[in-house]
């Protein structure tokens, strides 16, 4: 549950700025003006700022989450860039573009931004409002859509305001924003560059530049989020994991832990049997939902490095965040091929 907080609007300007700046150094959540649609904007490195993210947007899932910074040197810094990645980023950024690519060593973007995956999406903002406040900022900002869950992408200031005041920090007005459609996501992974969501900038642009026809067509129908903003299409196995899976079996709602499980817990009562677990993490000892949500992906790779067959996790409430974090484990429960 998100108490009420008190949101400020600010017209686009220094004062504005500075102001948003702070607020997300400081943890807070600012909504901005892209080319595209409103972002709500939250630190890429601070966990927690991330879960109040998801949050305030109400969403049921952790999706991973687009970094966008101020120009193409400072996503260098966080991604590793092959030549299919150079050459749009050289053709397209600033822009309506979000590359995915393999993270950087040492890439500071919190695990809760990219769900858990080592592939991270980058984008470069064309509109001048975004670029002053993420110089300003001087960190990666993740920022999806300033609407709550399930609503359509607001396109001005006062779609941000009637879907979530009360719920972030500030809004930046900065007018209309201008494509009013998505970032195109095409993922540069090393092998033939591939189009996972089709947006501002068109495929034959992006084929133009390549030389070469993109791998891989939009999502099918039946695919897109509820809405709007269409999902990236499914991947082909082996070429890009679309939600992190750890090798470990999962066992879900775990009231005792076997001999030889790894246990996930949750909250300040241990399952029966723990002591026979060969490794232990709490999500939160003290049963806090948006704390678990900042440890998810670093304890269930920590837990599935342990060696264990099968990782136990306890049960775990479903309102709030608690619905997010079932549906990722539930996910990571799924048996794969
Ligand atoms: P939105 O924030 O609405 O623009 O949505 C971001 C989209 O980017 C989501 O559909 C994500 O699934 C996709 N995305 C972000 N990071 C990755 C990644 N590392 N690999 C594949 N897709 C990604
Ligand atoms: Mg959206």
């Amino acid at each position: 549950m998100t108490a009420t907080i008190l949101t400020r609007v600010l017209a686009a300007g220094p004062e504005a700025t500075e102001a948003a700046a702070r607020t997300l150094r400081a943890g807070g959540l600012v909504a901005f003006p892209t080319e595209t649609v409103y972002g709500l904007g939250a630190d890429a490195t601070d966990a927690t700022a991330i879960a109040r993210l998801y949050a305030a947007k109400g969403r049921p899932r952790f999706n991973p989450l687009i970094a966008h910074v101020a120009d193409a040197d400072a996503a260098r810094r966080l991604g590793r860039f092959d030549d299919a990645a150079e050459k749009l980023a050289a053709a397209f950024w600033p822009g309506p573009l979000t590359l995915v690519v393999d993270k950087a060593d040492g890439c500071p973007v919190a695990d809760l931004a990219t769900a858990g995956l080592d592939t991270l999406a980058l984008r470069v903002p064309a509109h001048p409002v975004a670029t002053a406040m993420l110089a300003a900022c001087g960190r990666p900002v993740v920022a999806p859509s300033a609407n709550r869950s399930g609503h359509v992408s607001p396109t001005t200031a006062a779609h941000v305001v009637a879907d979530l005041s009360g719920r972030i920090d500030l809004v930046i007005d900065g007018g209309a924003t201008p494509v009013g459609v998505e970032s195109t996501i095409v993922a540069c992974l090393g092998g033939p560059p591939r189009l996972l969501r089709p947006g501002g900038v068109p495929r034959e642009a992006l084929e133009q530049v390549l030389g070469a026809p993109l791998a891989a067509g939009p999502a099918p129908a039946g695919d897109s989020a509820p809405g709007g903003g269409s999902e990236p299409a499914p991947l082909a196995p082996g070429m890009l994991a679309s939600h992190y899976a750890p090798r470990a079996r999962m066992r879900l709602g775990a009231t005792r832990v076997a001999p030889g499980e790894a246990l996930l817990a949750f909250g300040a009562r241990l399952p029966d049997g723990v002591g026979d677990a060969v490794a232990v993490l709490n999500l939160s000892e003290r049963g806090d939902l948006a704390e678990a949500a900042t440890r998810l992906f670093a304890h269930l790779r920590a837990l599935d490095a342990s060696g264990a067959a099968v990782i136990a996790v306890a049960p775990i409430p479903r309102h709030g965040l608690g619905a997010a974090i079932a549906d990722r484990l539930v996910r990571a429960a799924a048996p794969r091929g």
